[in-house]
C-alpha cells in the first residue's frame, strides 16, 4: 500500500521549529516581503542571508520528534513517501527515504547564476562573499514567494499514486502546495493530523485533532489495523 505523507511546519513545532502562521509565529517579527522574495535578496541580501542563517542554526539544534520517527517507522510495513514543505530535513534524519522539499532545503545553497549548481552548506552561516564555482554568490536552496516551485509536478506524482494521503501540521494556506491535496486518484482517502481546523475546500477529510507527537502514532497504529 502506498502511503503518502503531506507536511508542513506543524510537524516540526514540537521539534522547537516556529511554525508559520499560530500566534507565535516566525513571520510576525518578520514580513515576507523583506525576507522572502526574489525582490527582497535583490534588496538587501545581508538582511536575507542573516535570516536563514538564524532558521539554519535552529534545526542544526533541532531533533527529530515522535512523529517524524513514526513516519520513517511505516517503511517497515508500507511504501512511505513524504512530501515536505518544510525546508528542515527532520524527516531525513528520522530515517525516512522517500522526502521531496517543495520549498527546498535549509542546509543548501546554490548558485545565483545557475539554479542547477546546488551545494551543501558546512556549518550554520551562508555569508555575502560566499561563491558557487562559476564565481557568482550564493544564496539559500528555498523557493521563496513569487519563485515557481520545481518539484510541484514530481509530487504531484506521488500523490496521485497514494493509497491514503495523510497531511500533517499544515494549514493548506500556501500555494501551489496546497493544491496536491486535490491530486489523489478517485477514493483516496484524506487523513489530516492538526491541533487546529484546517480548511481542505469540497474535499472530505478524517480529522485527527490533536498534535502530530500524539496524532501520528495513534493514526499509525489505525492503518496497521486496518491495512497491514
Ligand atoms: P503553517 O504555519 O501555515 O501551518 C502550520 C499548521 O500546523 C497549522 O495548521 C497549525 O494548527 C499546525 N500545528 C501547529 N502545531 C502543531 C503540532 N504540534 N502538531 C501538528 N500540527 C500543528 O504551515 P505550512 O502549511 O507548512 O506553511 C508554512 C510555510 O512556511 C511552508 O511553506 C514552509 O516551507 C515554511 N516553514 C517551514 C518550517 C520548517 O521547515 N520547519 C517552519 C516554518 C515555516
Amino acid at each position: 500500500m502506498n502511503l503518502v505523507f503531506f507536511t508542513g511546519a506543524g510537524i516540526s513545532a514540537e521539534s522547537g521549529l516556529r511554525t508559520f502562521r499560530d500566534s507565535d509565529g516566525l513571520w510576525e517579527e518578520y514580513k515576507i516581503e523583506d525576507v522572502a522574495t526574489p525582490e527582497a535578496f535583490a534588496r538587501d541580501p545581508g538582511l536575507v542571508l542573516h535570516f536563514y542563517n538564524q532558521r539554519r542554526e535552529q534545526v542544526l539544534n533541532a531533533r527529530p520528534n515522535a512523529a517524524h520517527r513514526t513516519i520513517a517507522e511505516l517503511e517497515e510495513q508500507f511504501d512511505v513517501h513524504v512530501v515536505t514543505q518544510n525546508i528542515d530535513d527532520l524527516h531525513e534524519r528520522a530515517g525516512s527515504s522517500h522526502v521531496i522539499h517543495l520549498h527546498g532545503e535549509i542546509r543548501k545553497a546554490r548558485s545565483t547564476k545557475d539554479p542547477r549548481s546546488v551545494t551543501e552548506i558546512n556549518g550554520s552561516t551562508l555569508l555575502l562573499g560566499d561563491r558557487c564555482p562559476l564565481g557568482s554568490q550564493l544564496r539559500p536552496h528555498i523557493v521563496w514567494f513569487g519563485e515557481e516551485v520545481p518539484m510541484l509536478d514530481k509530487a504531484a506524482e506521488v500523490v496521485k499514486q497514494a493509497d491514503v494521503l495523510v497531511v500533517v501540521g499544515s494549514s493548506l494556506q500556501v500555494y501551489p502546495a496546497a493544491s496536491l491535496i486535490h491530486c489523489t486518484s478517485a477514493g483516496c482517502p484524506l487523513h489530516v493530523v492538526d491541533p487546529s481546523d484546517v480548511e481542505s475546500g469540497s474535499v472530505h477529510v478524517t480529522h485527527w485533532n490533536e498534535k502530530a507527537s500524539s496524532g501520528l502514532p495513534r493514526l499509525a497504529s489505525w492503518l496497521k489495523e486496518k491495512y497491514g
